[in-house]
């Protein structure tokens, strides 16, 4: 059994999901929910000019961590709807110059989605396969370009593999060929070095509680020089956000938002080489203990506290029960009532099988090393206890090739 005397359970290992509130991040944003309160568009009185510059502040913050000038901040509900914003503020905006939009096919669905939904609107969408290691190939983008070509949207880091696109290679090219580059910068920036300037990014989507931050709070970047980028505003109404983005501004998220930026900025040295310390001692323990387990995507190119491992010979729902005091996601996807394998990883070639078998650990601030230890431990266990009863597993040890075994039809007669 594995030890728990030195664990609180049950163990989160899903940070990219979300992520627990840092207690700075708590702490500076507690008094914007009661002693400051005002709005921060009031314009003739000290409860809206507090609030302003508690906004101002956080700007200044996320622009920081990121490359950025404050004035290249619009704030958001999140990075739902800044992939939103960018994608179809564009789209709307360059219609003249062109029609045609790339992307990858292992983006976040609310990339994919506002695609499908400009492809209803006459926009032609070019969805970039990946190789087997996650990456996209930078011919085939480049082939992909056109003069119809107004964007190119490819996430710097995937929040299911963890793999790193190539993005500044990618920003060069675009730049090259004059099409704007949107990266969904979510599961990066705060984790790995992201800079706008270097990385040739022209708009950028981050979101707060990825990275300790609260939830429901989000910002684009929209670069104003070389080139000036413009947008199609997506929500209507008193014109915030120098138009671009309408509504009230929500204080207190927002200045945790900034807190969570400033912090990772600090911290991101450090954390990243605990994080991938202790990610790599988990994937030393189990693949040193289990056969038939494999990587999903490319090793090189990853965040430091990411991995997403699939166990062949187990059947993905058994393994998450046996595991149910761990919460990590699996390479199922819960559509509607039935169980779709992951795109992501069908994408990267997995079958349906060892999609299903797979799990996503996601490292994250207050992980310890004592609950890898656990974790570990527990994931070797429980896959051997159901090799055990799996008669293909048997088999494979036997040394028989399962891909050439003709399975008999059985007749079902009850
Ligand atoms: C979580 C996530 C999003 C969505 O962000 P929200 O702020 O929750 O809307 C988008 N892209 C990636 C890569 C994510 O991980």
């Amino acid at each position: 059994m594995a030890s728990e005397a030195a664990v609180k359970l049950p163990i989160y290992m899903d940070n990219h999901a979300t992520t627990r509130v840092d207690p700075r991040v708590l702490e500076a944003m507690l008094p914007y929910f009661s002693e400051i309160y005002g709005n921060a568009a009031s314009r003739n009185h000290e409860f809206g000019w507090v609030a302003e510059q508690a906004v101002d502040k956080a700007r200044e913050q996320v622009a920081k961590l990121i490359g950025a000038t404050a004035k290249e901040i619009v704030l958001t509900s999140g990075a739902t709807e800044s992939n939103n914003l960018a994608i179809k503020g564009v789209a709307e905006m360059y219609r003249e110059k062109g029609n045609h939009i790339i992307t990858e096919v292992t983006e976040h669905k609310c990339v994919l989605d506002t695609c499908k939904r400009l492809e209803k609107h006459g926009y032609r969408i070019t969805y970039l396969p990946v190789r087997t290691d996650g990456l996209i190939d930078l011919d085939q983008l480049k082939d992909a370009m056109t003069d119809e070509t107004i964007l190119v949207s490819i996430m710097a880091a995937n929040n299911e593999i963890g793999i790193l696109q190539p993005i500044r290679e990618i920003g060069k090219l675009c730049h090259e060929k004059g099409v704007l580059f949107h990266t969904d910068a979510v599961q990066a920036a705060g984790k790995v070095p992201f800079n706008v300037i270097e990385d040739n990014v022209d708009l950028a989507s981050v979101s707060a509680h990825k990275i300790y931050g609260p939830k429901g709070v989000g910002a684009l970047y929209v670069r104003r020089r070389n080139p000036r980028v413009q947008l199609v505003a997506q929500m209507d109404g008193g014109g915030h956000e120098r138009g671009m983005r309408s509504g009230t501004l929500n204080v207190p998220g927002i200045v945790g938002l900034g807190a969570a930026c400033e912090v990772a900025q600090l911290d991101m040295g450090e954390e990243s080489k605990r994080l991938f310390a202790l990610r790599e001692s988990l994937r030393e323990q189990i693949t040193s203990q289990l056969d038939e387990v494999y990587i999903n995507g490319s090793m090189e190119h990853r965040l430091p506290g990411s991995i997403n491992i699939s166990f062949a010979y187990v059947e993905g729902e058994s393994l998450l029960m046996g595991i149910n005091d761990i919460a990590v996601s699996s390479g199922s996807a819960c559509t509607s009532a039935t169980l779709e394998p992951s795109y992501v990883l069908k994408a990267l070639g997995a079958g349906d099988e060892l999609a299903h078998s797979s799990i996503r650990f996601g490292l994250g601030r207050f992980n310890t090393q004592a609950e890898v230890d656990y974790v570990a431990t527990k994931i070797v266990e429980v896959v051997r206890r159901l090799r055990e009863l799996s008669p293909l597993y048997e088999m494979h040890k036997e040394g028989i090739d399962l891909s050439k075994v003709k399975w008999a039809a059985e007749p079902v007669n009850h």
